[in-house]
């Protein structure tokens, strides 16, 4: 089973990714910053996590207000390292964990966490900040990565009661994880900080070492505490916080502090902690998930986070039907956008055989075909008869109204039929 080796609380300020890449290791201003990491990168080439599950806000990089999430776990292959506006730092790519992700996915929902799933987004320096200080990644990274970005910019955002409980449902979805695998989690935020406003530039030194007290030792106290109360204490993006107490909600009751450590160079308290679990995996009774079985349905194909990572280039290109240029280029030379489209020759066949049951099968959501077929001018029920084996006369026939046929097609915009 796997099981969660320890947990890491650690700032996620941009300045300590820019103090590596500067290499003022030895600069009296940075050097108790890496002096405070060095502990917990040895800790790391100790343990060796197979994973570091990394709980992370996103800074309107990746994530925009177009659609905000609260939770939204990393699904994918790969993580990248975003630009966020001079250029992406050198780091090299991190893979991911998508077994692991849809486990934790599956348990958190039965648990009544409601997830949102990201892939190929870039994280930035809310995680890579921290990660590239805990880990030497010159010849790649030494572990794998499944992120979870919370949402913490745009309110409200969840309360830290609900992140604890988050923490405490990760631990059971971690714990009942078939394989052997090592974890550790990684919470990054704070401490105390200010960045907008006349209270700009705030801190609490005193604050934010009772607020690593009580994380330790009573941190139900900390997840009664409202957003405005962590905001009053600690500087208002200090409320971030919230994202620790889901590290915290995921370890033993009584962890064994390794590491601690605090400097305040300028806005941000820079925090490090290290909790090993040393009690071991705990006797949670994991959530009864939805017999898998029940999801296999004769002549039915769930769209499940496997098949979305797997399939995820040839849902773009069906998705991308919804931008005028990608259609029109589409109808006017199928054959050269297909062969530019970087799709595996098995996708292009498919899509220009118009083989609905096996781009179902392949991986395709049925809502990107009917965007194929609205651009083909092809009513929805050509896909349907064709999943079916049948004439569009004989699957219309099936219908109590055989006349209707519909796409999701606009009439308005000179679209002649
Ligand atoms: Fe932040």
């Amino acid at each position: 089973m796997a099981r969660i080796i320890g947990g890491i609380g650690t700032s996620h300020t941009p300045t300590i990714g820019f103090a590596l890449d500067a290499n003022k290791q030895q600069d009296p201003a940075w050097a108790p910053i890496f002096a405070a990491y060095e502990p917990l990168k040895a800790w790391l080439v100790e343990k060796q996590p197979d994973v570091v599950f990394t709980i992370y806000n996103d800074h309107v990089t990746s994530f925009f207000f177009d659609h905000y999430s609260a939770f939204a776990l990393g699904v994918g292959e790969q993580h990248v390292v975003a630009d966020e506006g001079g250029g992406a730092r050198g780091l090299p790519p991190m893979r991911g964990h998508p077994k692991l992700a849809q486990h934790i996915a599956e348990h958190l929902v039965a648990d009544e966490f409601d997830m949102s799933y990201f892939q190929r987004r870039g994280l930035d320096h809310g995680a890579f900040s921290p990660l590239s200080l805990l880990f030497d990644h010159k010849n790649g990274w030494p572990t794998t990565l499944v992120p979870l970005a919370v949402g913490v910019l745009q309110n409200p955002v969840p309360t830290a009661r609900r992140c604890w409980k988050l923490g405490q449902a990760l631990r059971r979805a971690i714990e009942s994880y078939p394989e052997n695998l090592g974890i550790v989690i990684i919470a990054t935020g704070g401490l105390s900080h200010q960045v907008h406003g006349g209270r700009a530039g705030f801190n609490d030194p005193a604050w934010d070492a009772q607020f690593l007290d009580l994380l330790v030792d009573d941190p139900e106290t900390l997840a009664r505490m409202s957003q405005a109360e962590l905001a009053m204490r600690g500087g208002w993006e200090s409320s971030e916080v919230i994202m620790w107490l889901i590290m915290r909600g995921a370890l033993a009751a009584r962890p064994e502090v390794v590491s601690r450590n605090y400097y305040l160079p300028s806005m941000t308290g820079i925090a490090t902690l290290l909790l090993e679990n040393r009690a071991g995996n705990s006797d949670l009774k994991p959530v009864d998930l939805l017999d898998p079985s029940t999801l296999a349905l004769p002549a039915s194909q769930p769209f499940t986070i496997d098949v979305s990572v797997a399939n995820y280039d040839l849902n773009r290109f069906l998705q991308q039907m919804v931008e005028p240029e990608h259609r029109a280029a589409f109808l006017r030379d199928e054959n050269a956008v297909l062969a530019d489209s970087g799709l595996a020759q098995r996708d292009q066949s498919l899509i220009r055989e118009r083989n609905w049951t096996g781009l179902i099968e392949r991986g395709a959501i049925f809502f990107g075909l009917e965007k194929l077929a609205a651009v083909l001018g092809q009513p929805n029920a050509i896909i349907y008869a064709g999943m079916r084996g049948e004439t569009l006369d004989q699957f219309q026939s099936s219908r109590n109204a055989p006349n209707a046929l519909y796409s999701v097609r606009g009439f308005s915009r000179g679209n002649k039929d």
